[in-house]
C-alpha cells in the first residue's frame, strides 16, 4: 500500500499491482516508458507482449489477490483509463470478496470513464504533476485543467485522495509553482496527503540531474506554509520526513522506513492522536 503510495488508507497491508500497455499521456520523464509507451512501437509491443505479457482474465486477478491474502488489487503501472472496461469488470468481482480497489492515475479521465467506475473505486493517488497547462502540454502531451477537475471529483465522491508530485529540478519545482499546487490541495482540503518525489533521469529527460535533497525539503516546507496537514517525501531516505505526525500536537504516530511501516502511537481502530485527540485523516482498517 504504502509504494503506491498511499499513507493513509489501510497501512501496511498487501497489494496486488498489475497494469497493461499504453498511456494517455506522453510524459518526457516517465519511469515505466518500457510498457506505458511501447504501443506507439508495433516492433517494440511485439516483444514486450512476448516476452512479459500474460493472459489473464478479471476473475483470475481477483483469485490471485485472494490467494495471496492482499486486501485489493492496485491498477497502476499505466494509467487505467486506458483499460476502464478491464478495471472495472475486475473491480466488481473484486468488491464482492471484499477487496478493496485502488487507483493510480495521471488524473486524465474523461467524465465517462469516471462515471464508469462509479462507486467502485475505494482509494486513489492522483499525480499533479505540474500547476503550468503549458508543462502538461509540452512534457506530457496533455491538459492540467481536467486533471485538477477529477482531483475535485475523486475527493468529493467521498473516495480516499492521495497527490503525488514528482520534482523535476528546473521544470516544476519553482517555488511559486509549489505554492500554486500546495494551494490547490488546500483548496479541495488540508487533510489530503501530499507525496513528494524524487526524481530519477529516465526516458527522455537523461540530460537532468537528480533532485537534490535540499530542494525535497523545500517543497516540503512550501507545502506546510500552504497549511496542508500531512506531506511526505517519496523517493529519499529520510525516515522523517515520510512519518505522520499529529497535526494537532506534533506527535509522531505513523513510522514508515522504507515500506516497513509501524503505528507507533497510533491506534487504527480510532483513528485519533492519543495524545490530543485530534482526529487524522484517512481510511485506518
Ligand atoms: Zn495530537
Amino acid at each position: 500500500m504504502e509504494k503506491k503510495p498511499l499513507y493513509h488508507f489501510l497501512p501496511g497491508s498487501k497489494l496486488l499491482s498489475f497494469g497493461t500497455v499504453g498511456c494517455n499521456f506522453d510524459c518526457a520523464f516517465c519511469q515505466n516508458y518500457t510498457t506505458t509507451q511501447v504501443n506507439k512501437n508495433a516492433s517494440s509491443l511485439d516483444w514486450v507482449i512476448n516476452r512479459y505479457s500474460q493472459k489473464i482474465t478479471p476473475k483470475d486477478l481477483v483469485d490471485l489477490a485472494l490467494s495471496q491474502k492482499a486486501a485489493g488489487i492496485a491498477y497502476t503501472y499505466n494509467e487505467p483509463a486506458v483499460f476502464v472496461e478491464f478495471a472495472r469488470d475486475t473491480a466488481k468481482i473484486a468488491k464482492r470478496h471484499g477487496l478493496k480497489n485502488v487507483y493510480v492515475s495521471n488524473g486524465f479521465e474523461s467524465p465517462e470513464a469516471f462515471e464508469y467506475m462509479h462507486g467502485l473505486i475505494d482509494a486513489v493517488n492522483v499525480d499533479l504533476k505540474s500547476f503550468r497547462p503549458e508543462f502538461y502540454l509540452t512534457v506530457c502531451k496533455a491538459r492540467l485543467e481536467p486533471v485538477l477537475e477529477n482531483i475535485r471529483s475523486f475527493f468529493t465522491a467521498g473516495i480516499h485522495t492521495e497527490i503525488t508530485t514528482l520534482l523535476i529540478p528546473g521544470e516544476n519545482d519553482s517555488p511559486p509553482e509549489l505554492t500554486d499546487i500546495a494551494s490547490f490541495i488546500r483548496s479541495v482540503s488540508p487533510d489530503i496527503p501530499w507525496h513528494i518525489s524524487a526524481f530519477f533521469p529516465a526516458y527522455r529527460l537523461t540530460d537532468i540531474p537528480p533532485t537534490s535533497y535540499s530542494s525535497m525539503l523545500s517543497a516540503y516546507r512550501i507545502g506546510q506554509k500552504a497549511g496542508l496537514r500531512y506531506i511526505y517525501l517519496g523517493n529519499v531516505r529520510d525516515p522523517q520526513k515520510s512519518a505522520t505526525y499529529c497535526p494537532g500536537c506534533g506527535q509522531t504516530l505513523i513510522d514508515r522506513q522504507t515500506y516497513r511501516t509501524s503505528l507507533k502511537n497510533f491506534s487504527p481502530d480510532s483513528g485519533t492522536c492519543p495524545r490530543c485527540g485530534e482526529e487524522i485523516a484517512g481510511v485506518w482498517h
